[in-house]
């Protein structure tokens, strides 16, 4: 109730090109809990869901500005 709730996900092998598409993003979860047709990272990072896979928490290379983004909003209570 106190931390906001965010996403972490990155984008699928089959669709990554970039070293940013390849990270793990953190995404702000809308409060309805419906999905956008794009969600955008803390960083500015767009991706659509369905070529986006969600994580159980940071695995392989997280996105350090939406690291450090997450981390401020959480610590922020
Ligand atoms: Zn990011």
């Amino acid at each position: 109730m106190n931390a906001r709730p965010h996403l972490i996900a990155r984008v699928r092998a089959e669709f990554a090109r970039s070293e940013q598409d390849k990270s793990c993003h953190f995404f702000p979860l809308p409060d309805g809990g419906e999905l956008p047709a794009m969600l955008y990272a803390y960083c500015g990072f767009g991706i659509v869901p369905g070529q986006a896979e969600a994580l159980d928490g940071p695995a392989g290379m997280p996105c350090l500005r939406c690291l450090m983004a997450a981390a401020l909003s959480d610590s922020s209570v």
